[in-house]
């Protein structure tokens, strides 16, 4: 065969892939936006979806356009406090329609000021979203969670113990964001360039977010918007564990940063620790990471890579890592493992991972070891649902 030919094939099936993926994300899909009274939620729909709802009671499109100031920019959740919007407008409104945020069910702030919050939905669901506030540069990162539970099931990963029960909405996904600013009274939105307290989005929570494609990209899409919370790409990364044909996908239609979990240089080892290996093996994952758009200094991968004590920290290790990257622009993250109750791994020893990053770093990488926030209050992902429904449980 050609090679126009095998790229020919190879589009088709990844395509194939990409709708299989889709269909099967959809079996997962949230409940649909209503309360039980028939009133719908406004949030984390799209501006033409929010246009339509509102032409559906009469209203004329420029309404949509102040909604969603008062939604996203202002952070508004009562319409009677909507003062551009005439009082019986206000009460049809809130007739037909809420505003929603997640319910904190759970806060536990870290000596660190790390801040982590479990939130239920109306479905009384739950899902964990993580504060970590950066106090020198006075800014700091959401860490939302995408699924409730995960399909896949990474050795180390708390989450990763728990099976899928449903993926978040896009309402669900953007609302953490915004039920986080709440806490900090970061309303309206900062605009431009100016400091924000919670001035990134990590989508590194629970779940695996490109096997909740549809959902995330139409909170993103929502979080990104200009007239509202604003941020811009590069203030978003993505992590996947390696759902290669969608990771092209985000990279033509979010464009926001990647963050690609690596965590093992080797197939054999991979296939353990990440299982969704013998799926898309590393050869194919790099290729990916390779194709992602925006290939420029200021846009490099992250590569995740969790210290696992005598398991994947060797000095041959760290070489064979920098092998396999070489020549794309990127960063290596080195997150010591958060141990969790009945975790088969330890953490790395310090002297092994110094020697780790000092490889990567040698190579022209930066390997910035990450700190470990909020040890003390349960940061390990899943970790605090997981104890919140054992107290349900014996309570
Ligand atoms: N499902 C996505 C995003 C959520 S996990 C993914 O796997 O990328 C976010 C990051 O935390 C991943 O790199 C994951 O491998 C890492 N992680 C999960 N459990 C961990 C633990 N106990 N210690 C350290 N890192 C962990
Ligand atoms: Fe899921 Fe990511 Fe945990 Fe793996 S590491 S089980 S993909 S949440």
């Amino acid at each position: 065969m050609s090679d126009a030919l095998t790229d020919a094939a190879t589009q088709h099936l990844t395509e194939a892939e990409r709708a299989r993926i889709l269909a099967k994300s959809a079996l997962f899909d949230p409940p649909p936006p209503l309360l039980a009274d028939g009133r719908c939620d406004l949030v984390g729909l799209s501006r033409a979806e929010l246009a339509a709802e509102l032409a559906a009671i009469g209203e004329a499109p420029f309404r949509a356009k102040q909604l969603w100031h008062w939604i996203y920019h202002r952070g508004e959740t009562d319409f009677s406090r909507m003062s551009s919007i005439a009082r019986p407008l206000q009460q049809r409104l809130a007739q037909q329609f809420v505003i929603s945020r997640p319910e904190p069910v759970a806060v536990q702030s870290s000596q660190d000021e790390t801040r982590k919050f479990l939130f239920r939905f109306r479905d009384g669901q739950t899902a964990e979203t993580v504060y970590i506030p950066d106090r020198q540069k006075d800014r700091g990162a959401v860490c939302i969670s995408s699924q409730v539970g995960c399909t896949l099931s990474c050795r180390f990963c708390h989450t990763g113990t728990q099976t899928l029960v449903r993926n978040l909405g896009s309402a669900e996904i953007v609302g953490q964001f915004m039920a986080a600013r709440d806490a900090y009274g970061e309303w309206p939105s900062p605009v431009g360039e100016t400091p924000r307290l919670l001035s990134t989005i990590v989508l590194m929570g629970m779940g695996e977010p490109l096997y909740n494609y549809a959902n995330v990209a139409k909170a993103m899409t929502i979080a990104m918007d200009n007239e509202g919370i604003a941020l811009s790409r590069r203030r978003i990364t993505l992590s996947t564990s390696g759902v290669v044909p969608m990771m092209d996908r985000a990279g033509a239609e979010l464009g926001v940063n990647l963050a690609v979990s690596l965590h093992a240089v080797r197939d054999e080892l991979r296939d353990e620790l990440v299982p969704l290996n013998r799926k898309y093996p590393i050869a194919e994952l790099i290729a990916a990471c390779r194709r992602y758009p925006g290939a420029s200094n200021a846009r490099r991968i992250t590569f995740e890579y969790v210290m696992l004590k005598s398991i994947n920290d060797s000095a041959e290790d760290a070489r064979e890592l920098v092998r396999l990257i070489a020549g794309l622009p990127a960063k290596v993250n080195l997150i010591p493992f958060n141990p969790w109750p009945g975790a088969p791994f330890e953490t790395s020893t310090p002297a092994a991972i110094d020697r780790f990053a000092r490889i990567v770093m040698d190579a022209g990488f930066a390997s910035p070891v990450r700190s470990p926030r909020g040890r003390d209050i349960l940061a390990a992902c899943g970790q605090l649902r997981t104890q919140s429904r054992k107290e349900q449980a014996s309570a």
